[in-house]
């Protein structure tokens, strides 16, 4: 049992669940069981300061029932709550909708109407001290790049310029239509970067330091995972003292942290070290760098792309080149800060320390990642990820797991609710709490169902008389199948392929054959093209990863989600396939702790996409017949929603057919 969070046990505040039914009543809503079930169930996660993972299914009006009593514990303890997401639309979604609403519906209750701010990383706001000063250069991908994107670049960086005349958040998200990362780098800095607001000139109306500032007087903040995960891990807190956490699509967390604490080598980073500190130092130091990124550039262009097990003698030998002449950059920099009176010199410093420290700890920390003879008992993989028209290829060093840091930085003193549609696969939180490196002691588990009645309104269809999906991109049969549940459903349709290649596949085959309009991702940005899909009622929409997890379409736009094989990870992509190899080496079943879960986790988000409203009807096709015959389908089809299933191809035609008259 850990320390409960409630500062005072009796509080004087109303219940959270007669908070609730006030919210509901003034948000025109009615009460949901699920909802109730989960605020109660934060109330006491929070009263006992466990924590808590929690299922709810989409429709129960989860941010409600997590926001009413965190606001309570807000307000109670006088410290903020922060609610963290994994995408922009859910942050959007909390900030510009529900949270004002709620405020104004609970502010008579609660002894003043609850405030709320949102806080992102240094990276997002515009820097205004870099918008004026003399900053190294940041060019050092126009290189790779042909002059139209150069010209593309300079209109964006032109934009930015202007925007920044008027912006009063500085906010990247609120600059519409949105910019590279290549225009925007420009006028941003990393925390590491950043001169600090005591010594900058703009220190005093700096975007980034106005928001963390509103942050800290708020009952409620609300961030992203990577920010989150920067906060618990890093030596300096970058989100104000808090001690309850929300995390939102929690399904997500470890992506997002695994992705913060990935390092990367290339010729552009070194080279982008040897530029930032190219005029600072003696020419002949400098040059060392950039003779050791030319080393570098040459093997990584000729090494074969996935997972390095073994350490080359040559790679050894090069990283440790760019280790040694990026720590002799280090030394002739001198001591940190200084430079108090001349802020550009400063500026100039501080990016070449971040640009260098980064080189220097990344080839480190690849080395060092070799340390154990057996591979298996290594905690962290290096790989090598090949190059486009656009990047160089890449040398990446990731944890195998990040459990242990989320144990100890951020379950350690706080008290965490994790919560999504889709967290208990194949029936168990287990899975989940294991990536998060929860021990069976440290959390609870509930999942609250969904308002929607699955059986009645949507059927699982799994086509058990197709071939197994083969290497060679999609069957003839595929194709038929897929044309003919489309023609019964009249369009509606979302594709959701396990590659680009076979959506783009299937678009090209089907797009004539069918008489419906037919979008492939790609075509247009993504948000145009669901866009177009809600829209026309007979388009159909194909595509992959994105459109797994980031579909809300509800109505009669959509009744057939297609599905064409089980979603697997890619047998070489590194890291899966070494936590695999990890946990078989350890005793485990690396096959279903690793992949079966990863598949289980995207097929419930795949098939999510279904059903968004009460009214919604259809069928989820999926066309792998692994889903009915293969010893892990029971797992899979544990972790989905209770669908009423069949394996006869007639079923969901006539079904679909009934809608598309109906509709
Ligand atoms: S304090 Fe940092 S982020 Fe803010 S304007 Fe100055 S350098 Fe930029």
């Amino acid at each position: 049992m850990r320390v409960p969070l409630t500062a005072v046990p009796d509080s004087h505040l109303p219940s959270a669940d007669s908070l609730l039914s006030v919210a509901v009543d003034a948000l025109g809503g009615s009460e949901r069981q699920g909802q109730i079930t989960m605020v109660k169930a934060v109330q006491q996660a929070i009263d006992d300061g466990d924590h808590l993972a929690v299922q709810a299914g989409t429709g129960t009006g989860k941010s409600l029932a997590y926001l009413v009593p965190s606001i309570r514990h807000a307000m109670d303890a006088d410290k903020p709550v922060v609610v963290s997401t994994a995408t922009i639309a859910l942050q959007r979604q909390l900030v510009d909708r529900d949270l004002p609403r709620l405020s104004e519906a609970l502010g008579k209750e609660l002894p003043h109407e609850p405030t709320f701010a949102i806080l992102k990383g240094r990276r997002n706001y515009l820097c205004r001290y870099k918008l004026t000063a003399a900053w190294p250069e940041e060019d050092e991908q126009d290189q790779l790049f042909d002059a139209r994107d150069v010209s593309a670049t300079g209109r964006m960086v032109q934009r930015i310029q202007e925007w920044a005349e008027e912006t009063e958040t500085g906010d990247r998200d609120e600059l519409v239509p949105g910019v590279s990362e290549q225009a925007w780098r420009q006028f941003s800095v990393s925390a590491q970067e950043c001169l600090g607001a005591g010594r900058c000139p703009s220190g005093a109306e700096c975007f980034a330091e106005l928001a963390r500032a509103r942050a800290g007087e708020v009952d409620v903040v609300v961030t992203n995972h990577a920010l989150l995960a920067i906060d618990a891990m890093g030596d300096l807190p970058v989100l104000p003292e808090h001690r309850l956490v929300v995390v939102d699509e929690a399904h997500e967390l470890v992506d997002r942290v695994t992705s913060v604490v990935t390092g990367e080598l290339s010729e552009t980073t070194v080279a982008l070290a040897v530029r930032r500190v190219g005029r600072l130092i003696d020419q002949p130091v400098a040059d060392q760098l950039m003779e050791a990124s030319e080393d570098l550039k040459a093997l990584l262009a000729a090494a074969p792309p996935g997972r390095v097990d073994e350490l080359p003698e040559v790679l050894g030998l090069t990283l440790a080149l760019v280790r040694d002449s990026a720590a002799r950059c280090l030394t002739a920099l001198g001591p940190r800060g200084g430079d108090k009176d001349d802020p550009d010199r400063a500026g100039q410093r501080k990016a070449a320390f971040t640009a260098l420290d980064e080189v220097h700890d990344t080839a480190v920390r690849m080395l060092e990642a070799y340390g154990h003879a057996s591979e298996t008992d290594r905690a962290e993989v290096v790989w090598l990820d090949g190059g486009t028209d656009r990047r160089p290829p890449t040398l990446r060093v990731a944890p195998l797991n990040v459990g242990g840091m989320l144990r100890d930085k951020l379950f350690g003193d706080r008290t965490v609710v994790l919560t999504s549609a889709t967290l208990a696969l194949g029936g168990s939180f287990d899975g989940m709490a294991r990536q998060w490196g929860l021990g069976d002691d440290d959390w609870q588990g509930i999942d609250v169902g969904s308002p929607f009645d699955h059986p009645r309104a949507g059927i699982l269809y799994v086509a058990k008389h197709l071939p197994q999906p083969g290497r060679d991109g999609l069957p003839q049969a595929y194709l038929d199948e897929i044309a003919e549940l489309i023609e019964a459903a009249g369009g509606r349709t979302l594709g959701l392929f396990s590659s680009m290649r076979a959506a783009k596949a299937a678009t090209e085959a089907l797009r004539d054959r069918l008489d419906v309009p037919l979008l492939c991702q790609g075509d247009d940005s993504t948000m145009l093209l669901v866009k177009q899909f809600a829209e026309d009622e007979p388009t159909c929409l194909f595509g992959t990863l994105s459109l797994w997890q980031g579909v809300d379409v509800p109505g009669p736009s959509l009744r057939l989600v297609i599905i064409d094989r089980v979603p697997f990870p890619r047998p070489d992509d590194p890291l899966t396939s070494a936590r695999q190899r990890h946990v078989a080496a350890k005793g485990g079943n690396g096959f279903m702790t690793v992949a079966a879960t990863h598949a289980a986790l995207l097929l419930a988000q795949g098939t999510g996409r279904l059903l968004r409203s009460q009214d919604d009807r259809g069928v989820i096709a999926v066309l792998d017949p692994r889903l009915a015959t293969a010893r892990y389908s029971g797992f899979l089809l544990g972790s989905l929603p209770p669908f009423w299933r069949t394996t006869d191809p007639g079923v969901p035609r006539a079904a679909l057919r009934r809608l598309s008259s109906g509709d």
